[in-house]
């Protein structure tokens, strides 16, 4: 094969690795490193179609016609946060206008009112919301409610938590779980790039520390979700290196249960005008489906991406829509236009009509009702 790409010459020889990495990716087979990179190489308008059709491929065979969704809340407690990225909307001082702080009556009251199946927390660094009182908050949670998935707290959040307590990042992991976590969301990755992490959000972990936490989490039994955030300046290069390390840490420690790409949004600062149209969104979908091959799910989170493109997602090798989130902040205070929540029913017709059966799902992917 090495013979082969020096005569042929650079462009042949990329061409022969991106046939080679549709034909091994519709077959659900690991891709190596250059067919990976080949992909984001030699993206063109023309060859989208062909990821994205290999990617229908690989998710067909594992999941049919099947796409799931969840009964979810997402609870941010505050949004006052000192680590200062540069992207985000959501974070504010506590003098600010738009700071909030939620009390433990808010929280419960909301979780009551919904009675969801899963509840997503996550806030920003602050002093208000601090670890033993996110603990305890997850302790009452599980007290009232014993069959709960409690998605809860970043790989950034625990690294916050270690250094406020003076604990270690494991010991942190293990009351968590003790007090009732049973997995992780998997937000803070941003992009696995030192380059963009000197540049947006030094003050927080970077990407070797994300992982690691992350790692951590898995040798306790907890999964955890793997995100990567796209289209703020970052290359296909960056993405597909990211994917490549998840999927090296998947190897390695088995707990991620579902990889989500994530748009950017440019919000109110905009230091980039625009984020990645909806078809870029879709190539990535489809990328992540065909190299990140031992993460079972990949995720089509409509808050960021718009319904209509979450939707069309499903046929570009994602596999869940996921959740009804009751309320969401975050994406929402950097500029998403979408609707803070989607009722069971609509979400149920919005996959019904992108052409797959919607099944509702636990936090751990489990059916609980099918249509
Ligand atoms: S992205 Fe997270 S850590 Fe960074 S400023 Fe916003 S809330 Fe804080």
């Amino acid at each position: 094969m090495d013979e082969h790409e020096l005569k042929n010459g650079e462009v042949e020889y990329m061409s022969d690795l991106f046939k080679s990495a549709l034909k091994q990716g519709s077959a659900g087979q690991r891709l190596i490193r250059q067919e990976a990179f080949a992909l984001a190489q030699e993206i063109t308008p023309d060859r989208l179609h062909e990821i994205g059709r290999a990617a229908f491929a690989n998710r067909s065979k594992r999941f049919d016609d099947r796409a799931t969704y969840v009964f979810n809340i997402q609870i941010n407690p505050a949004n006052i946060c000192w680590a200062g990225c540069s992207f985000c909307d959501y974070a504010a001082s506590s003098k600010d206008t738009h700071a909030y702080v939620l009390s433990e009556d808010d929280i419960l009251s909301r979780v009551e009112a919904v009675q969801p199946t899963e509840a997503h927390i996550v806030g920003g660094l602050n002093r208000v919301w601090p670890y033993e009182r996110n603990l305890e908050l997850v302790r009452e949670l599980r007290r009232r409610y014993r069959r709960l998935h409690i998605k809860a707290f970043t790989a950034v959040e625990i690294a916050y938590f270690a250094k406020t307590s003076k604990k270690s990042e494991e010991l942190v992991l293990q009351e968590l779980k003790d007090a009732g976590v049973n997995a992780l969301p998997g937000g803070g990755a941003e992009i696995f790039s030192d380059r963009l992490y000197r540049q947006h959000w030094k003050n927080k972990i970077g990407p070797d520390q994300w992982v690691r936490i992350h790692q951590l989490a898995h040798d306790q039994g907890l999964f955890t979700n793997a995100t990567m955030l796209f289209g703020f300046g970052d290359t296909w290069q960056e993405r597909i290196r990211h994917m490549l390390i998840l999927r090296q840490a998947q190897d390695k420690s088995g707990g991620f249960s579902c990889f989500i790409p994530l748009p950017f949004q440019p919000g109110k600062d905009k230091f980039i005008s625009h984020g990645p149209t909806p078809l870029e969104t879709l190539a990535v979908m489809g990328i992540a489906r065909l190299v990140v091959d031992n993460i079972d799910h990949i995720k089509s989170y409509w808050p960021m991406t718009g319904v209509e493109t979450a939707a069309a997602g499903l046929s570009w090798g994602a596999d869940d829509m996921d959740g009804t989130i009751v309320e969401e902040k975050i994406a929402h205070m950097a500029g998403a236009v979408t609707p803070k929540g989607l009722a069971r029913d609509s979400m149920r017709q919005t996959i019904q009509i992108a052409g797959f059966k919607p099944i509702e799902r636990d936090g751990k992917f489990n059916p609980v009702s099918v249509d």
